[in-house]
């Protein structure tokens, strides 16, 4: 099977800067928050079951699902959070391994915000974090998103700390420079990586066709 590297870090860590840059070198990406939506869009098994369970009004005029009115949804309802949680994450777990099975690449970039948080890093062989400090993490995912300050500050809260993130680590990449400054180095650091990975596939595969 493909070798899988996890991409993980914080909102506005620069996971979306770092994949592209491996895209770059033809790597393919698995973005966990694109799968999340793959799930459910308009047609998928599971968007009729959700519309069964809460309603057509969950749905949009052109039939796909209201993401804020879910939200607003379950917001104060722990039972229904948990039902939905029950149908959603297996159903996103079986779509993340079928990608991850059908990839014809040596490795694979497996982009995934709460990595840790939702126990996804059993699917990688290695993980990367990037790290970069809370300050300008805040300062960057509030400017990209117009979000205000005490928002981001409570959506880095529900997420493990950097301390915790980097414990899973087998590879850092620092992104605390900005763009101007850092890219180069991280540009350097990701090709470095690239070679890296190229062979613990390798490595990988010979070790799978012994034991077949
Ligand atoms: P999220 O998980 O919230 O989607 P992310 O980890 O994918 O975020 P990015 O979207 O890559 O993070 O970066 C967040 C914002 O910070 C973007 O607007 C990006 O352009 C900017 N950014 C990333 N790295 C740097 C940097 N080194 N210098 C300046 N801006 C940066």
């Amino acid at each position: 099977m493909t070798y899988v590297v996890g991409l993980t870090g914080g909102i506005g860590s620069g996971k979306t800067t770092v994949a592209n840059l491996f895209a770059e070198l033809g790597v393919p990406l698995i973005d966990a928050d694109i799968v999340a939506r793959q799930v459910v869009e308009k047609g998928a098994p599971l968007l009729s079951k959700i519309a069964e369970h809460f309603g057509d009004e969950i749905l949009t005029s052109q039939g796909e699902l209201d993401r804020a009115k879910l939200r607003q949804v379950i917001f104060h309802q722990e039972q229904e959070k948990i039902w939905l949680n029950n149908l959603l994450h297996p159903a996103i777990r079986q779509e993340m391994v079928s990608q991850i099975q059908a990839c014809p690449a040596p490795y694979l970039l497996f982009v995934v915000p709460l990595l840790i948080e939702n126990n996804l890093t059993e699917f990688c062989d290695r993980v990367i974090v990037i790290d970069v400090e809370p300050a300008i993490q805040l300062e960057r995912a509030t400017k990209r998103d117009q979000s205000k300050v005490e928002t981001i500050k409570s959506i880095m809260a529900s997420q493990v700390s950097q301390t915790e993130r980097l414990r899973y680590a087998d590879d850092v990449i620092e992104n605390n420079l900005p763009l101007e400054q850092g890219l180069e180095r991280i540009k350097t650091q990701v090709f470095t990586l690239h070679q890296q990975y190229l062979d613990l596939a390798k490595d990988k595969e010979s070790e799978c066709q012994k034991l077949s």
